[in-house]
């Protein structure tokens, strides 16, 4: 017997709709280059996507072709996240912190029709706009008159101006592609993922429920990650759908810009990478802020260190919620939330849990497989392979003849290991290519960094794996000192405050003491560069 329940799409132009008609005069702010702080209300924001939705069929772009974006979070972002997949085009958010041939490289790729971009980007787009095979049309977002070299560029306001703010948005097929990203891929070429509509509205609701992000028409979002960054982790999706004030930062990403942010709009929920929220906390530590509003920050792409959650919560009461997720998985995967019955658990071992990534958001199914591909116990110690299957994961990816090996019998192979306890939650303990394998064992280097960044000298730390003669290889930590420790912290310090944590044989070899851990285009730790760098470097035998 089937259902008798409507074939009713599940495609973003409900988000929009929704918006449109039930949270008018709610307000989206966005801090833009200069500083200025432009405000609206959902009302405009929803008009003004129809107007550029207009505007793109008046320049031939047709369902299925790719409008790229190269933007800062804002609000203009905001209404292309909605009027190129609404209008049955798909969105393809360009990394603009990659390296110029990657982004032509993607571009191509993907044969971009139109790009539009932020004017503040116009010097590093220029330099990679000559290398663009597909492009037909530039559209540059500007609050000023602007000069470009881009050949025949329109300006968005203009053509706003002169769209009309009505729309008739079609019907879609929610299988159609929505939304394209490129994986930040530290190994080999970046690779496509295609979102549905149907991926991207499943995952809001999954993002926004209670014992997941939880967002609701109460909060004011406030997203860092950035908006080419697998759409801000898909909270602007997930904000429009239930109504929240939304707050996006633009280039402004200091600490101080964020924490002006977070007091002066009562921020009650603000998303981002770990690295963005250990610079807040040395800002913090010098600067008197009001942060009582933030409910909640969910942190991930990269493993939040445990000393980071527990000094935002003990000194500011505010709740870092670690999550784990990929560019592949629209992206949300785990959330570590503490279940009811461990509230009576003493506070320490609440905060061990909440230092793993944590368990399945509805809808994503997980298992972590041997070297063999054999299911391994849910049993908090043995390591596998994490493997993933759901709706807002990616069957393959986009025109990428090779990549079949990242899939295995209806899973997704995430590249992680972990391992799984008796309630589910991961502990991601590496990446496979940056696990230290000593002697035919594992050393994680995730949980040796996380450690050391909860040395009260330490700013930031990174483990890597060094070739050894004997033990093949053994792990070198490379330490960043806070400002004022500098010159003032040695190796055995560090090695004396690890000894407690680990056995021995995990101890790194040795510790160097660096200015600074390079960085990816997201924000997250580069061992690539790092591994590059020490390849030679000697450890005693
Ligand atoms: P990306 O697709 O750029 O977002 O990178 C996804 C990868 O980031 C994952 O496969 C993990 O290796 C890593 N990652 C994401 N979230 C976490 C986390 N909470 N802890 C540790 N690693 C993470």
């Amino acid at each position: 017997m089937q259902g008798l329940m409507m074939e009713y799409p599940l495609t973003l132009t409900h988000f929009l709709e929704r918006a449109r008609r039930l949270f008018p005069k709610k307000e989206i702010v966005s801090k833009m280059p200069g500083g200025a702080l432009h405000r609206y209300t959902y009302a405009d924001m929803t008009a003004r996507a129809a107007r550029l939705a207009n505007a793109l069929k008046k320049l031939g772009v047709a369902p299925g072709e790719r409008v790229a974006t190269f933007g800062w979070n804002s609000y203009r972002h905001l209404e292309t996240y909605f009027a190129i997949p609404c209008s049955g085009a798909v969105l393809h958010t360009l990394n603009i912190r990659l390296f110029p041939d990657d982004v032509s490289y993607i571009a191509n790729h993907a044969e971009d029709k139109v790009v539009i971009v932020d004017a503040s980007l116009l010097p590093a787009f220029e330099k990679i706009a000559p290398q663009l095979k597909t492009v037909e049309q530039y559209i540059v977002m500007a609050d000023a008159p602007f000069e470009t070299s881009l050949p025949n560029a329109l300006d968005y306001e203009t053509l706003l101006a002169e769209s009309s703010p009505d729309f008739e948005w079609q019907r879609l097929d929610e299988q159609s592609a929505a939304a394209m990203c490129y994986t930040s891929g530290t190994t080999g070429k970046p690779k496509g993922c295609a979102y549905s509509h149907r991926a991207l509205f499943l995952h809001a609701l999954g993002a926004a429920s209670a014992d997941s992000l939880g967002i609701s028409e109460r909060d004011v979002a406030l997203p860092i990650v950035p908006m080419f960054h697998v759409f801000a982790w898909g909270v602007p999706f997930a904000a429009t759908m239930v109504g929240a004030k939304q707050v996006f930062a633009g280039p402004n990403m200091q600490p101080q810009d964020i924490a002006e942010l977070i007091q002066n709009e009562r921020v009650t929920i603000a998303a981002g990478v770990p690295t963005i929220w250990i610079g807040l906390l040395a800002f913090l530590e010098r600067e008197q802020y009001d942060l009582s509003s933030l409910r909640v920050m969910p942190v991930g792409g990269a493993a939040a260190p445990p000393a980071l959650i527990e000094t935002f919560q003990k000194k500011f009461g505010v709740q870092i919620l670690h999550a784990w997720g990929m560019t592949e998985m629209s992206p949300l995967g785990t959330v570590a939330r503490v279940k009811p019955e461990m509230l009576a658990l003493p506070e320490a071992e609440q905060f061990r849990v909440r230092f793993k990534q944590g368990r399945p958001v509805a809808g994503v199914e997980i298992r972590a497989v041997d070297e063999a591909g054999n299911e391994v116990a849910w049993d908090g110690a043995t390591m596998g392979e994490l493997e993933v299957r759901g709706p807002w994961i990616i069957r393959a990816y986009y025109n990428s003849p090779g990549s079949e090996d990242r899939f295995h019998d209806g899973w997704f192979r995430t590249g992680d290991v972990v391992t799984i306890d008796a309630d589910g939650y991961i502990q991601i303990v590496d990446r496979t290519k940056d696990l230290v394998k000593s002697g035919g064992e594992w050393i994680s280097t995730v949980e040796l960094e996380s450690a050391i960044m909860g040395h009260p000298k330490v700013l930031e730390a990174a483990v890597i794996a060094v070739p050894h003669a004997k033990w093949q290889e053994r792990p070198l930590a490379c330490v960043v000192p806070k400002p004022d420790s500098a010159g003032q912290i040695s190796k055995e310090e560090i090695l004396e405050y690890l000894q407690t944590k680990f056995a021995k044989w995990w101890l790194p070899d040795d510790v160097v003491f660096i200015d600074q851990i390079p960085k990816t285009s997201v924000g997250k730790f580069d061992k690539k560069v790092l591994r590059e760098k020490f390849k030679e470097y000697a450890l005693a035998e």
